[in-house]
């Protein structure tokens, strides 16, 4: 199995534990490390009980498929909130609403 060419093609929808080891390494290489790239974006620290999991750049249903290039690391509440979204517009997740409020709003 040659990580960099695992998964061109393949629309499978697979849980994050399914991708071998090799690819979530080359994700980790390019973003720079493994951290949710919509948080790092709002200037966020992602909690660490907040799991990580594999987002898709191009959603399957439109067309993305397995491959590492197509990958990047998201929380969970930014990777389901993109999942409903289509123009994904980083957004602060529930969990960061909650901790960040702002002084005047408590
Ligand atoms: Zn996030």
């Amino acid at each position: 199995m040659n990580p960099r060419q695992w998964g061109l093609g393949d629309r499978r929808r697979l849980a994050t534990r399914d991708y071998p080891a090799g690819v979530r390494a080359l994700v980790d290489a390019r973003q720079g490390g493994r951290f949710c790239v919509e948080c790092r974006a709002l200037g966020i620290v992602t909690p660490p009980d907040e799991p990580l999991q594999l987002d898709h750049k191009q959603p399957l249903s439109e067309g993305g498929d397995n491959h590492h290039l197509n990958l990047q690391w998201a929380c969970r509440a930014h990777n389901c909130a993109r999942g409903a979204r289509k123009l994904a517009a980083p957004r602060r997740p529930t969990w960061a609403r909650r901790r960040a409020r702002r002084p005047e709003e408590a």
